[in-house]
């Protein structure tokens, strides 16, 4: 990000090098390539670009595959592409063995800061960071760690004691794509350079907050990763959290890091672990057909669950969360829904006004709305709702910043403020461990429906994103 003061240690070493674990994968093909073929184009690209992997490729195969993927996923082949390719080697190792780091260390020689990336299993996170701190690169680099950050509490707690033990904090990156994203960065903005939001901001004048984000597809033939993970680690620990947090968080002191992450940890810590009570789950029905899925698998594609933030401003206000795959529609949403006006004068039982709500929607088409409340035409005085909104799509077309090219180019900057700190990944499994073992069992519910019947829900009902 270029605006606002991006450390809190002065100015940090811009990298000079870019070490791609992974290159070779899935995240590389569809992502990493083409989001440097977007710093390439704005002059962003270290010299030195070294993929790293087990497959059995060279310089050449390597900078195919960057072309396969920038004409897959990216703009197509380009004068940026090329950039990218005269950067690229390609260095062919055993993840586990000692002479993958040294040859590392020989090709990274002269570099003073570079920043490895991450683009591999979990699994192999702490193999890695040990090898990278055997070569010496870790005294000297920054590492960029792919999500999921652990599978529970325990497990984020050990790969942060291990990753820590290897690099200071300064240098490690958590990265959650969901937090480069222009959409989401627009909720930040919203919120701290609106003044007349901050004095309704709180409990009393929002009766509860509602975030969904619904997909109306499956698995999509990756049964064997969903059922290892399941919808609370997949996308609410993370991206619903980090979403959560900059709907609640207090205004930052400044724009560093330092200053945004300890808003967003004073939320976290603020908010009770969940109970079996606050949550219901759900399975749609063909989950357990896919591939890679056992047959009695109790694992979630949907669920619903309500969190509370017991602070000043937050205490007695609901905040639920819902996601899952095979709803009716493909919606990432943000709902505040305001209390009612103590007194009704222009409706009366049978019209009685709906109340203010404002929807920021994240995609797709993202756009910020006020549900407010005006005459009815006619003689009665009455009230009728109507959305004062904005389109960012429809204004801002080709100017919104690819996710992981910020993220990207972030970390090779030194600036963590779009990356999760070890306490911030910590609380986040706090707040959701108890629920990842003991739970009520995943309901059955049919595709195109918004979740199982009888779920967990506001009181006066979900707010289905209206994407027609
Ligand atoms: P892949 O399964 O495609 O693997 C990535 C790389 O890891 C491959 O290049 C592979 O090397 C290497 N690898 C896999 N297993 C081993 C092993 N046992 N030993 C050594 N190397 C191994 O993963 P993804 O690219 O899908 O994901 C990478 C990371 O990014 C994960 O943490 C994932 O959670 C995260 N992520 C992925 C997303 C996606 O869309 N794919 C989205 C968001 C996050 P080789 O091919 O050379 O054998």
């Amino acid at each position: 990000m270029s605006s606002g003061s991006p450390g809190d240690a002065g100015s940090p070493v811009r990298g000079d090098a870019l070490v791609l674990f992974g290159a070779s994968g899935d995240l590389a093909k569809k992502k990493l390539f083409p989001a440097l073929q977007t710093m390439a184009r704005g002059g962003r690209l270290p010299e030195r670009v070294i993929g790293v992997g087990r497959s059995d490729f060279d310089d050449d195969a390597l900078r195919a595959y960057a072309r396969e993927s920038v004409e897959e996923f990216g703009d197509g082949a380009d004068e940026a592409l090329d950039q990218v390719a005269e950067r690229l080697t390609y260095l062919r190792g055993d993840y586990r063995s000692e002479e993958l780091y040294t040859n590392l260390g020989q090709r990274l020689e002269g570099c003073e800061m570079p920043l490895i990336y991450l683009a591999i299993p979990p699994s192999l996170f702490a193999d890695v960071t040990s090898g990278l701190a055997g070569c010496g690169v870790a005294g000297r680099g920054r590492v960029v760690l792919e999500k999921p950050f652990g599978r529970d509490l325990a497990t984020a707690k050990e790969l942060n004691a291990h990753v820590l033990s290897r690099f200071d904090e300064e240098r490690v990156f958590r990265i959650d794509h969901f937090l480069g994203k222009e959409e989401v960065l627009d909720l930040l903005v919203f919120r701290f350079a609106n003044t007349f939001l901050e004095p309704a901001w709180n409990r009393h004048h929002i009766a509860s907050v509602q975030i969904t984000m619904a997909e109306d597809f499956g698995v999509e033939g990756r049964g064997g990763f969903y059922e290892e993970v399941g919808t609370v680690r997949d996308v609410v620990q993370n991206h619903l959290l980090e979403i959560l947090a900059l709907v609640a968080m207090e205004p930052p002191v400044d724009a560093g890091a330092r200053a945004l992450r300890d808003e967003k940890i004073k939320v976290y810590r603020a908010m009770p672990a969940l109970t079996p009570a606050d949550v219901s789950r759900g399975q749609f029905v063909g989950y357990r057909d896919e591939d890679g899925v056992a047959d009695d698998s109790d694992v979630e594609t949907y669920v619903a669950l309500r969190a509370s933030i017991e602070s000043w401003r937050w205490a007695g206000v609901p905040f639920y969360i819902r996601a899952g795959k095979k709803l009716p529609v493909t919606a990432t949403e943000v709902l505040v829904e305001f209390k009612q006006p103590p007194q009704i004068f222009f409706g009366g039982e049978e019209h009685s006004p709906h109340p203010n709500h404002l929807r920021f929607r994240i995609k797709p088409g993202e756009r910020v709305s006020i549900s407010a409340q005006i005459k009815q035409p006619g003689d009665h005085l009455l009230s009728r709702a109507v959305d004062l909104s904005y389109d960012y799509d429809s204004h801002t077309e080709g100017e919104r910043e690819d996710a992981y090219a910020r993220l990207l180019d972030d970390a090779l900057d030194g600036d963590q403020r779009l990356f999760a700190r070890a306490d911030a990944v910590e609380e986040a499994w706090r707040i959701l461990d108890p629920i990842l073992t003991d739970r009520p069992p995943a309901e059955p519910y049919h595709g195109g429906t918004w979740g199982p019947s009888g779920g967990l829900a506001p009181a006066g009902g979900w707010h289905d994103p209206d994407v027609t």
